[in-house]
């Protein structure tokens, strides 16, 4: 008898974004990919309205932007009273009257059991494929190449601590215990949430990879386990990653092998322009010859044919650049390390230093860290220098800046200085904060590799004021949240002469996204800053992009299934699923479009 084989789609149907495909093979369930739907969360939260971390799976169920799914998510996200601590008193929570304001009795949550879900495939570290992972229990495995991996630590590291980054480290110290008195209390005795060091006895340390020093940390969070081989199995399923282009390093297709034969090809988002990408051919290689019978293909720009390349983005920059006497602003995602490569390159041309910002700065230096040969180290680069914002109170006082603002050195993420206790003992070695006529210990070369490493940004980075003195020599990253900055660029009358801002990322495709177009508009318009405007119809002012995208064309992608020959073709990723059909007449390929929800059998 044939294995029974089925797919549902949870996300990502009729929707640029959002991917969640279960896949069941006889008792053996993956998902491809468990990405936030950013177009439906943004039809109901903004600014002022977000997710409320602690009810943020009950809310988001509730929804419908997360999809029910038995023996994936976290028992802490579905029960509160699973986070009691020994003695806590749960009598205090009226649970007669209302258990399912506690619990959500609708889902089971992960339980180890054979009917669970046994790994998940993340094709790439975009949200729109990662994010949602947070909610999933830390037991299942994640499966996905080595350098998706290091981006979704470096992105947890940098990004604030909610419960939606929890992708890579997961928090384990939040517990429900009685709230104990102090001169604040009300009520006494009454259940918090409170920050609990379980495991403060137990240590975890990270190698400063230049110098070979130790530092130490209390464990207080725990690291997803993500399985970074190529190939493998899980119970029936055999996989296969096979690296493919995207504006985000580490992107991969999945190709899957069920028991009888049947190969399941997941493109993830994929593209053939990039600079030092797999081509088409390249690509068709690491799927492999032997026929696929489903493929499941992203269709960002099925309807578009525009075709550019990350050189043809190049030379516009470069141009531009060029043409420019004053100071350059750019604008692209950070998460785009190809981008920035061309912009460095674009600026070295130039005879320009590139400014960027201390987010991208750590995540080269841990890609750097992953693979030397393939990503240089920021701190060798020679025209790349971080951009020194004046933080918290302007002053450009050390203390005012938070560990990755200050250097490179935040490979444990969020945790205060004072927490990493060799880095505070290295500064009291240094003097820092003695009195003069205390002793002054040497360091050793490692403790002065650490040091150099931690507070990097700080000795080296440029300041506004630098760039507002010679602005001819710089181009600097640039978006609408830093908008800040121009208050300290300008001159006292507040202008930036002769400046010019590139948008070198893509346009806005969402109402959200063109507003803060519209306001990034008035802040250059206010400070004396060119830009290339385009009108549309309807009269309105757009940003021209010097940018091609993370997706591939209609065109390539028609040629890439007509190459690959698939008996069935989902489309997904993509607000026009039904122009696969008309792209696609008379190829003897089936074409479904999914309904989300359903499950297909195969
Ligand atoms: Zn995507
Ligand atoms: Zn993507």
């Amino acid at each position: 008898m044939n294995p029974s084989v089925s797919l549902t789609f949870y996300g990502g149907v009729s929707e640029i974004g959002g991917n969640k495909i279960l896949l069941e093979e006889s008792g053996t369930k993956v998902l491809l990919d468990f990405g936030r739907r950013m177009g439906e969360a943004g039809k109901y939260y903004e600014e002022f309205i977000q997710i409320r971390s602690k009810s943020a799976l009950f809310d988001l169920l509730k929804l419908g932007i997360l999809p029910k799914i038995n023996g994936l998510y976290s028992r802490s996200f579905l029960d509160y009273t699973s986070l009691a601590n020994d003695g806590t008193d749960l009598t205090k929570l009226p649970l007669d009257e209302a258990e399912d304001y506690w619990r959500n009795t609708s889902i089971e949550p992960y339980s180890k059991k054979d009917s669970d879900i046994d790994g998940v495939f993340i094709s790439h570290a975009h949200f729109d494929h990662i994010q949602d992972v947070s909610f999933i229990d830390k037991e299942i495995d994640i499966y996905s190449t080595e350098t998706t991996k290091v981006l979704s630590k470096a992105i947890t590291d940098v990004s604030n601590s909610g419960v939606e980054y929890q992708f890579y480290e997961v928090k384990d110290k939040l517990k429900l215990v009685n709230k104990t008195e102090s001169y604040k209390t009300v009520f006494p005795n009454e259940l918090e949430f409170k920050e609990v060091l379980e495991n403060s006895d137990k240590k975890c340390s990270i190698t400063c990879p230049k110098s070979g020093y130790v530092f130490t940390k209390d464990v207080v969070s725990s690291i997803r386990n993500y399985k970074t081989k190529s190939t493998g199995k899980i119970g029936n399923l055999s996989y296969k990653i096979v690296p493919v282009g995207h504006s985000v390093p580490g992107a991969a297709s999945i190709l899957l092998t069920t028991s009888d034969n049947k190969r399941i090809l997941y493109t993830g988002d994929i593209r053939f322009h990039g600079k030092d990408e797999p081509s088409m051919e390249e690509y068709l290689a690491g799927v492999g010859k032997e026929p696929i019978d489903i493929m499941i293909c992203e269709g960002t720009r099925v309807d578009s044919d525009k075709k550019l390349t990350e050189e043809d983005v190049f030379q516009n920059i470069k141009k531009k650049i060029q043409e420019v006497t004053g100071l350059v602003f750019i604008d692209f995602g950070w998460k785009d390390t190809t981008r920035f490569e061309t912009i460095a390159q674009a600026a070295l041309e130039a005879g320009r230093i590139f400014l960027i910002n201390p987010k991208i700065a750590y995540l080269l230096y841990e890609l750097h860290r992953m693979d030397g040969s393939k990503y240089k180290n920021p701190i060798d680069m020679r025209n790349v220098k971080v951009y020194k914002k004046r933080q918290e109170g302007c002053l450009y006082s050390k203390n005012d800046y938070a560990k990755f603002k200050a250097g490179y050195l935040d490979n444990w993420g969020r945790n205060k200085a004072k927490e990493d206790k060799n880095l505070v003992r290295i500064a009291e070695k240094k003097g820092i904060g003695r009195e003069a006529s205390e002793i002054v210990e040497d360091l050793s070369a490692e403790e002065n590799l650490a040091w150099n490493l931690a507070t990097s940004h700080i000795d080296n980075g440029v300041t506004a004021y630098e760039v507002r003195k010679n602005p001819e020599k710089y181009v600097l990253m640039f978006s609408f949240w830093d908008a800040n900055e121009l208050f300290d660029i300008s001159t006292q009358e507040g202008k930036i002469q002769n400046s010019f801002y590139i948008r070198a990322s893509c346009e806005p495709f969402s109402d959200e996204m063109e507003i803060d177009e519209r306001k990034l508009m008035n802040w250059l318009e206010k400070f004396g800053i060119d830009y290339d405007p385009s009108i549309d119809e309807k009269g309105n002012k757009h940003f021209i992009s010097a940018h091609v995208s993370g997706h591939a064309s209609g065109r390539e992608l028609i040629e890439l299934i007509e190459t690959i020959m698939p008996k069935k073709l989902f489309p997904i990723h993509t607000e026009k699923p039904e122009k696969f059909k008309e792209l696609l007449k008379g190829s003897g390929i089936e074409i479904i479009e999914p309904v989300a929800g359903v499950s297909y059998s195969l």
